[in-house]
């Protein structure tokens, strides 16, 4: 089976048959990890070699800090501008789609940000517009985009043109590809399409951005209380950050990111080439702004849909359906997917072609 959910997603399957070896007798316990004190030496550890590979693996600079928070990405789209800005102040919000927006919507409780449409038509499919062409607003106190936007498949590969601080929702790209870390100031991401487990939020905020939240901030949010804790004001996902550190450990087994960013490219590549020389499916985003990770395309006929999605799941290429606000079909190929899986969709989207045509 080949699962194309856009998350929760697949997990590398190496880390998957490890974590069920120790499950009930990790790190020589003779307990799992999900039984044992967050406040114990083993866990310790293994909270600061989690941290460590992920440092290395994104090459994260020591005037960061790395949270291992609750609360998926959305807790964050509220955790940002109540750590972040002062009283009166506002930000820009990039808008480039779905989760930008939500972004936004979330954050008109604490600020009234300037929402920033960063969306255009170019040859007749969605794209971005160049980066230098973002009207950033003097009064910003930061700049907020989301550079993979997960449903409508749409990866934005510049950064803002500012000196502000730059804030990225990297949910759905993290690991990806190689990025260079100090050019923003706070990054944050929901772990449950390259890191694991779902409930597990990694937050990579600058040092100079700590001890400014607004009075009123739970401190479950508060970066500076989770600092200072070590990400463990409150019993953390214990397990999920586990697993998180088993797939970091198998990423830099691997390669690393660069290594990763090889072989997303190439997947991705497999797949557009296909859709793309064929009459029978669609993307609708230009080839600027194409995601690695979140491939959504159409059927030229919509009406065959609910058969492609049911003749595709017999196959074992599960959870290919759209966002229900784009519709068609939607094949995230995250950095577990292998190419196998990219090349056994391919195969069967050309046998179901070849049948409707
Ligand atoms: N941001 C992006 C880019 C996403 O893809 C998602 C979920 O798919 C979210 C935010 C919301 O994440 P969570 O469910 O972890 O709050």
């Amino acid at each position: 089976v080949f699962n194309f959910c856009a998350g929760p997603a697949m997990i590398p399957a190496d880390v998957l048959k490890k974590a069920q070896q120790e499950l009930i007798n990790w790190n020589d316990q003779g307990t799992s990890v999900m039984e044992v004190s967050h406040r114990g030496k083993p866990f310790i550890e293994l909270a600061k070699q989690s941290e460590q590979d992920l440092r290395d693996l994104m090459g994260i600079p020591d005037n960061y800090h790395v949270l291992f928070c609750h609360g998926g990405a959305r807790a964050q789209f509220a955790a940002v501008p109540m750590n972040i800005l002062g009283d009166g102040e506002t930000a820009d919000y990039m808008n480039g789609g779905y989760w930008a927006q939500s972004a936004s919507t979330e954050a008109k409780k604490y600020c009234s940000p300037n929402e920033i449409d960063i969306t255009c038509e170019r040859d007749g499919k969605t794209a971005i517009l160049p980066a230098a062409e973002w009207p950033i607003s003097d009064e910003a106190a930061y700049v907020h985009f989301c550079p993979n936007e997960t449903i409508d498949g749409i990866e934005i590969r510049d950064l803002p043109v500012t000196d502000k601080p730059i804030v990225a929702d990297l949910s759905s790209t993290i690991l990806s590809r190689e990025i260079d870390v100090s050019k923003y100031a706070l990054i944050y991401a929901g772990a449950q399409k390259n890191i694991g487990p779902a409930g597990l939020t990694i937050v990579i905020v600058r040092d100079d951005l700590l001890g400014k939240a607004q009075s009123i901030i739970p401190s479950i949010l508060d970066y500076t209380v989770q600092v200072d804790k070590e990400s463990m004001y409150n019993t953390p996902p214990t397990f999920a950050w586990y697993l998180a550190g088993e797939v970091f450990k198998w990423l830099k087994e691997i390669g690393g990111v660069a290594e990763m960013q090889k072989r997303n490219e190439e997947k991705a590549k497999v797949l557009y080439d296909y859709i793309d020389q064929s009459d029978f499916y669609r993307n609708d985003v230009h080839s600027d702004n194409r995601s690695l990770m979140n491939v959504p395309f159409q059927l030229k006929n919509p009406a065959l849909d609910s058969v492609f999605l049911e003749k595709a799941d017999a196959a074992g290429l599960k959870a290919l359906k759209g966002h229900r606000a784009v519709g068609g079909m939607r094949a995230s190929i995250y950095n577990a997917m292998p190419l196998e899986g990219v090349q056994a969709l391919v195969t069967f989207m050309q046998a179901f072609e070849q049948e409707h045509a």
